[in-house]
């Protein structure tokens, strides 16, 4: 083990850089803390724009040889990276949990096993990615998914090496090489990732790790003339910046932003399905893209709902995400906390009402928060908090609870709640998001698309809308033989 190896919770990990095949370690690092108590787990190795400029030229270098790979190599490996995954489930679980507090829970059954399911789905969908050949006055036209080059990639930490591998996955696929950034909060397992694709067999330079702050080391890679794509999962302010230094190049961007997701709930809906969902939104301590933090219920069932959610989130357990019990982990960091209190803080200053919550815990966490009284135009409706936070309002008809819904800047996502499939219809076709979920929520599948309208994000991921954006795509138009007629 060197020195730069820590454990954590009896898992070594790697804090420097993953850099064309190599450890890398900076002169600099920076402290990274567990939510769960606060303490420094260690110090990372924090890059600046020569380890940027130095995964560019590994990822630049690799790529020639990895985009000449056959489909079914790129595949096997692919495959051999999920079996590293499902080898290593608890181990990243429990690294994952210590490192941004979601649950051990869900990391073993739920999180891990994706991360593992993100590498085979891409590699096998791959394999269908072909259009038929078809004539034009006699002419072969052949469309080709050709790699399009090194890719740099940057996620946050809500959900760090799922995101992670939903982009990770989907290039490597495609034959592109990488260049990931993992968020300063979060980073660690991505260094095992870094382990797990090496012992599968991924040649050196095809997947580059840099870690660092994203306004120390962001622009290096965002504005860097060797990148052809940029995927990047994160805050809209981030965004704004990235899209800005990719400008330079008219680097390709992906984009999968922030949301203020409605929750609909019609008086004809099943009223426990709709409370449960409802209280499902404080998952992983509110710090879900997706979440459904507006909650706009029908009048005559107003109240009704209330009572009911009001009991059944009055039940959540909330403390240590390690714990079996547990339903509401910390948040992240304390400068989450501090925003999400004020969030709160304002909101209840500008008259609304704590039904429950509303107040920071000991520790690293905050009460499940249900505010009421909010107007649409308030900051508490219109912003995202990204923390245990929901906020109720009523409606006495479908163009009202239409019209809520669509008032803000997001589209990410929405869920109606309703008996009535023909009203379902009815109001999903005018509602702007880019998922819509039908009494039910988070049911994601991999071929479908996902991502968001408005400021929730620029393009789509998933099945083959990833490779629409990881390829560049060719068409070939053949001649027929012999064909003289220029004109
Ligand atoms: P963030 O924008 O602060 O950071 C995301 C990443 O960007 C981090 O790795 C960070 O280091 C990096 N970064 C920061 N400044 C940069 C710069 N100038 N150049 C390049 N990179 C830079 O977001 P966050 O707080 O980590 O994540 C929370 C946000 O992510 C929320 O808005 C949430 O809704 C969103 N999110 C969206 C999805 C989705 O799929 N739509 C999924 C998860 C999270």
């Amino acid at each position: 083990m060197s020195e730069h190896t820590i454990t954590v919770a009896g898992v070594a990990v790697d804090t420097r850089h993953w850099i064309g095949g190599e450890r890398v370690a900076s002169t600099q690092t920076f402290p990274d803390v567990s939510p769960i108590d606060g303490r420094t787990i260690g110090e990372i190795s924090r890059g600046t724009a020569t380890e940027a400029a130095a995964a560019v030229a590994a990822a630049k270098a690799a790529f020639p040889a990895w985009a000449a790979t056959s489909r079914a190599e790129r595949a096997r490996i692919l495959h051999a990276i999920a079996d590293g995954v499902e080898k290593r489930i608890e181990e990243l679980a429990i690294v994952e949990t210590t490192d941004n507090g979601a649950l051990l829970r869900s990391h073993r059954r739920g999180v891990m096993p994706r991360v593992a399911h993100n590498f085979r789905f891409f590699a096998d969908w791959l394999q269908s990615l072909d259009h038929e050949d078809f004539d034009t006055r006699g002419h072969t036209n052949h469309v080709s998914w050709d790699p399009a080059g090194p890719c740099v990639l940057i996620t946050p930490w809500n959900a760090p090496l799922m995101l992670a591998t939903w982009k990770v996955a989907p290039a490597l696929a495609a034959g592109d090489t990488v260049v990931l950034k993992p968020a300063e909060w979060s980073p660690l397992t991505a260094s095992l990732l870094a382990d797990i694709a090496a012992e599968a067999g991924l040649p050196a330079g095809v997947l580059n790790i840099v870690q660092g702050y994203g306004s120390e080391i962001g622009d290096a890679l965002t504005s860097h003339p060797d990148v052809r794509r940029i995927s990047f999962t994160g805050s809209v302010p981030t965004a704004k910046r990235i899209a800005a230094s990719a400008a330079a190049n008219l680097t390709p961007l992906s984009l999968e932003l922030g949301g203020k997701s409605p929750l609909l709930v019609f008086a004809d809906a099943d009223l426990d399905l709709a409370v449960d969902l409802a209280v499902e939104q404080y998952d992983n301590a509110g710090q879900v893209c997706l979440a459904g933090t507006r909650l706009l219920v029908e009048e005559p069932v107003a109240e009704e709902f209330t009572r009911r959610f009001v009991e059944k989130a009055s039940g959540l357990k909330q403390g240590d995400p390690r714990d079996e019990a547990t339903d509401i982990g910390p948040n992240i960091h304390n400068l989450q906390l501090e925003k999400i209190d004020g969030f709160v803080q304002r909101a209840v200053a500008d008259g609304a009402r704590a039904v429950i919550g509303g107040h920071r815990r000991d520790g690293q966490y905050y009460a499940p928060t249900l505010l009421a009284d909010v107007a649409q135009d308030s900051e508490i409706v219109q912003e995202e908090v990204f923390g245990p936070v929901l906020t109720l309002q009523t409606f006495t008809d479908e163009d009202e609870a239409v019209r809520l819904a669509n008032g803000t800047r997001f589209g990410l996502a929405a869920t109606v709640t309703t008996g009535d499939p023909e009203r379902a219809q009815r109001v999903t076709a005018q509602l702007v998001a880019g998922t819509v979920w039908v009494n039910c929520f988070f049911v994601r599948d991999l071929q479908a698309p996902f991502g968001g309208s408005r400021l929730s994000g620029v393009g789509r991921e998933g099945g083959t809308w990833s490779f629409d954006f990881y390829c560049d795509l060719k068409n070939t138009v053949t001649a027929p033989k012999g064909w003289k007629d220029h004109g």
